[in-house]
């Protein structure tokens, strides 16, 4: 094995016991595990939280349906539209459908669960407020519909403070006037738990998703997260490397002074980007080292100074601190969502509790 990616799931409840206690006990939670929970494993990190929320999300319907195949027994709700041919399987799942478009009331199966989605302002997915009050009229039309919930979503919540969301969401409050009082009502991602919750953001549910695997959604930290990653390989060789010595391809980097090099067996094909090349580090018997030549396909190396190590000896990738997804996103000029998102399905995840 090249290398092995542990998720801790105590720390993924860990991470959700500060989303409860943000919003208070009453407001219930939907867990976002969508996309492999974020590069985690959608079925492991759903079982571990089953008992602790009341609902799932995910993208797509086959991600739910997984779900339900993996004995995952609670409400799930699938943020696409329903795809063409494949409505029955709502009901067949008993899976929650969103409704982000006039033209699906009429595809879902009577007794299908359903969400009314109101886009507000992300132009993304979502019926639009125009759309609101033909919406109210089809919810009576299509009475066999099991409509059990009301959401939209926002665009700048990891801003703290972004107007964008005050407007969003009161373009949302009006919209939800038309529509009777029982439906479950949710806005919240990650970003708007944390950062605006005083604007009476949460209702009756909120839908946490990147702050579940401990990353706060922004620029703004958020201290009681924990990652829950650890990706850990080795040293398959260790070699003598000279002053001046170059090294990968390209030979971008030169040997400094004399000393040791260690080459790991994980490379871009993995989800280490090669644009990190030269610009993170690993750690190594507790201490930092820096990964030093081009990231390649499969390996990448790292430069031991003066310390020598043994073949096989371990080398952790990702954790926290400075090998934290949030430092390689910061490097990349990305988010920590695409870093997890991108370590390849190859890397063998084990599961800690
Ligand atoms: C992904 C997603 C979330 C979770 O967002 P985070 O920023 O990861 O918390 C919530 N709601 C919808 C509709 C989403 O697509």
């Amino acid at each position: 094995m090249s290398s092995i990616l542990y998720v801790d799931l105590s720390r993924i409840a860990h991470n959700l016991s500060v989303v409860s206690d943000q919003v208070g006990k009453d407001v219930k939670k939907m867990a976002v595990v969508k996309d492999d929970a974020y590069g985690h494993g959608a079925v492991p990190v759903a079982r571990h939280l089953e008992g602790q929320v009341d609902y799932f999300c995910v993208a797509k319907l086959a991600e739910a349906i997984e779900l339900r195949e993996a004995g995952i027994d609670i409400p799930i709700l699938v943020f696409e539209i329903p795809p063409l041919g494949s409505e029955h399987l709502y009901r067949k799942f008993d899976i929650t459908a969103s409704i982000s478009d006039l033209s699906v009331f009429e595809r879902l199966e009577d007794g299908t669960h359903c969400h009314l989605h109101f886009d507000t302002g992300m132009f993304r997915l979502g019926m639009l407020p125009e759309h609101a009050t033909a919406a109210s009229e089809k919810m009576k039309e299509f009475d066999k519909l099991n409509f059990t919930g009301i959401y939209t979503h926002f665009a700048n919540s990891d801003d703290p403070g972004h107007e964008r969301v005050l407007q969003q969401l009161e373009t949302f409050k009006s919209i939800r006037t038309l529509f009777p009082e029982h439906l479950m009502t949710h806005t919240c991602n990650s970003g708007a738990i944390f950062f605006f919750g005083d604007h009476g953001t949460y209702f009756d549910a909120v839908r946490p998703g990147v702050c579940l695997y401990g990353y706060a959604p922004g620029e703004t930290e958020i201290e009681k997260l924990e990652p829950a990653l650890e990706w850990v390989s080795h040293l398959v060789q260790v070699k003598k490397i000279n002053k001046g010595g170059a090294v990968g391809y390209g030979s971008r980097w030169k040997a400094p002074e004399d000393g040791w090099l260690g080459t790991i067996p994980v490379g871009y094909a993995d989800g280490i980007f090669r644009i990190l090349s030269g610009k993170i580090q690993v750690e190594i018997a507790g201490q930092l080292y820096q990964q030093v030549g081009t990231i390649s396909m499969d390996y990448m190396t790292v430069f031991l100074r003066n310390d020598y190590f043994e073949q096989g000896e371990p080398v952790v990738i990702l954790r926290n601190r400075e090998l934290s997804a949030k430092e390689w996103a910061r490097i990349a000029g990305t988010i920590p969502y695409e870093i997890t998102t991108t370590i390849h399905p190859k890397v063998k995840r084990e599961y800690r509790t």
